[in-house]
This record gives C-alpha cells, structure tokens and sequence, in this order.
C-alpha cells in the first residue's frame, strides 16, 4: 500500500508517495523561500498563485517517480489544517479533484501532526513520546500517545523561534553579508554564531521564573533590536549595514533560545515522568521543525535528554522542514490505525486555525 501525500500549508509546494514500511518512492517540492525573501516576508495572494503554478508539476513528479500507477494507490493525504488560508485551499482542491477522478479515499492532514509523526518514518519510536516542534510558524511541546492523541503541554505565547531568527537575521542585515546569501535567517544565525561570543551580550532567557512549559521570544527580539540599535550608533554605521559585533549578537541569540527551549523541555519531560505519561527511563524525546536542524540547540536538548534519562531523536534536516514525505507517511499511520479516513470527501473543508490536541498546559504550570 502506497499514500500520495501533498503538502501546500505555507510556502512549500511538496508531495511524495510514501510506502507502508516507510519507503519514499517519489518526491518532488519546489521552494518559494527566495521569492518571499526578496518581499521580506511571504504575501498569501503571492504564496497562492505559486502554489497553483506548481502544484500540477510537483505531483506528477512525486508519482512519475514513484512509478506507482494512481490506480494503485491506497489513499490521497493533503495538509488541510493549520497554515495560510490561501495556500492550504489550492492544496485542498487540487487533491479534492484527483480523488474524484481515481475514487481514492481522502485523509485530511493537520500539518503539525505531520511534523510530529515523521520520525516514526526514520527510527522506530513507539507511543508514547514527548515532541517539541519548533519552526518558523510554530513552538509546542506535545506528548503523542498515538497517530490522532496529542496533549498539549505548551506552546508559544507570541511568535515562534523560527520566527525570531528570521527578524534578528533582518535586523542585522544579514541577507548582505556574503556568507549568508540565500541561508535562511537561522541558518545564517547559526552560522555567524561559530564564530562569535555570546558572553559579549547578557540575554536573559525569557519566562524563567514562569513554572508552565510554554514559551515567548518576542520580549527577547525587542531586546535584540535594541542592542542593534545601540551598535549601530557605536560603530557609526547606517541601517542596513553589517555590523563587525554580528557575530556575537548571534551567539547570544542562539544561546537565550536554546536556554529557553532547553528548560521549558526539561520541565515538560520531568512532568510526564512524575505523572506515569512517560516511563521513568528510555522515553523518546523527539525534535523537529525548520529550527531542530540547528546544532547548537540540537546539543541544548541533549543535556536535558541526558538528565532525564531520554533519548533525543531528530529526523534528518530536510524532513525537519515542510515536505511531503512527512505528510504522505502521516496518511500510512492514519491508514494503519484506521483514523480519519474518508470514502468520500465532499464538503472537506480547511482550517486556517487548529490546536494540536487537547491543551493541558494550565494544568502543568499548576502541577509545578
Ligand atoms: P511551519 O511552522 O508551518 O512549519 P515554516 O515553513 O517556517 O512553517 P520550517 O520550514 O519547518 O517551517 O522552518 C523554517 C524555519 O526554520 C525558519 O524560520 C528558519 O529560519 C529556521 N531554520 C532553518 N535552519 C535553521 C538553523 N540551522 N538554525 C535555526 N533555525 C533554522
Ligand atoms: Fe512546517
């Protein structure tokens, strides 16, 4: 049994074919990153129309690849919930067409849960395990009990981490800085980083007197502004420039977040230990999203996994950001489990907003 999978929640046009033992038989994605990185941020209408000019091409090179016939597919799996309003609809009726035509069943995908349940492609993970998903639109931390049974222990109280990389890296110009050109504003943080020294700058890490699990990075990006704003008076340069104590502000980021997300982590493991969520020893603690590829927070978590007697699992970079292996393989789960499948899809509709779960995070600050 094989799932054609079609991602399209945000600036990805993805789609993979994806076997029951967790072969990737075919893929194919196309990026819109350097047209959004030139407007300074993604325009849904902008994000739509490339969607709805790539979607066709992206499909049929997923299944050309695959050399599996749409006969022999078991199921079409779709991104329906969260994501742009815009770009999840060309993705919906695109693949709401192609199961009309080959009388395939439908699974509505919640693209989070995607996130959650590729690593269960890559390692063998067993339920129950605790997720921290961190990226550009999204920071939570979830204990996943099986395919479709989330708790929610914490999520972001303002943006995520991705996001704040993305404005420091605007901030500090560093889309100008010839080593950085086309780098994500993570990727380039965390390059710039190597050689800095975050003891230059004094970040606290936000919430730390907080006793919940959920998280805040804008107080921090405020913080940050200033300071660049300071530097830049210090060294005489205009905005838009490239400051030569880049380097150190981008150490000191990376390790404020990587602090934060360290604690909130530690504190979400040690609540589901107490609690008999989680075995005592041994549980997983899995990472992913576009943030999980940077290595020094990646070394954060491993101290927290250390401590607690977890093992850190991380999917492989380019299934750590939005791809349609991720979602093809959520399909195979569902499929499996019997969850969330549907003979016929009319009247499907997609969800801008949509929680991963059931929320208990009131309830972990209160347990603390
Ligand atoms: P969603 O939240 O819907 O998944 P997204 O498209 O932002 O949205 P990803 O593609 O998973 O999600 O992640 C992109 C984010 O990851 C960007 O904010 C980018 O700056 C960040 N990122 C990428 N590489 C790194 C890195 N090496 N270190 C830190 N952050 C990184
Ligand atoms: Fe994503």
């Amino acid at each position: 049994r094989a799932v054609l999978g079609i991602e399209t929640s945000c600036d990805d046009t993805a789609a993979a074919v994806v076997d029951e033992t967790g072969n990737i038989l075919g893929e194919a994605i196309h990026s819109q990153t350097e047209v959004h990185l030139k407007t300074g941020g993604i325009i849904p209408p902008v994000a739509q129309q490339l969607h709805r000019e790539n979607i066709q091409r992206i499909v049929q090179e997923a299944l050309s690849a695959s050399r599996v016939p749409p006969g022999e597919l078991a199921a079409v799996a779709t991104t329906t919930m969260p994501g742009l309003a815009l770009s999840l609809g060309v993705g919906l009726s695109f693949s709401l067409q192609l199961v009309g035509q080959w009388k395939k069943p439908f699974i509505p995908i919640h693209h989070m849960e995607a996130h959650a349940l590729t690593i269960r492609l890559t390692d063998r993970v067993e339920f129950p395990f605790l997720v921290l998903l961190i990226s550009g639109g999204h920071c939570l931390l979830a204990l996943v009990r099986s395919v479709s049974d989330f708790l929610l222990l914490g999520k972001s109280l303002d943006i995520a981490p991705g996001d704040m990389l993305d404005k420091v890296a605007r901030r500090l110009a560093l889309a100008k800085h010839p080593e950085c050109a086309a780098m994500s504003g993570g990727r380039a943080i965390e390059h710039l980083a190597k050689r800095g020294n975050r003891l230059h700058f004094d970040l606290t890490p936000p919430m730390h007197r907080a006793k919940n699990c959920d998280f805040s990075f804008s107080g921090l990006q405020h913080v940050i502004d200033r300071i660049v704003t300071r530097k830049e008076r210090e060294e005489g340069l205009e905005p838009g420039q490239v400051l030569s104590s880049a380097p150190d502000i981008a150490a000191a980021a990376q390790h404020a977040i990587a602090c934060h997300l360290a604690k909130r982590t530690h504190r979400a493991l040690l609540f589901c230990q107490q609690r008999g969520l989680l075995p005592p020893s041994n549980a997983a603690l899995v990472v992913s999203g576009g943030v999980a590829s940077n290595f020094y927070i990646r070394k954060a978590l491993e101290i927290v996994a250390d401590a607690t007697q977890c093992a850190l699992l991380c999917p492989p970079p380019r299934l750590c950001t939005d791809n349609g292996v991720m979602i093809a393989w959520n399909g195979i789960e569902r499929l499996r489990a019997g969850v969330g499948i549907l003979y016929d899809a009319e009247g499907v509709r997609y969800e801008p907003r949509c929680p991963l779960g059931v929320d208990i995070s009131k309830e972990v600050g209160e347990a603390a």
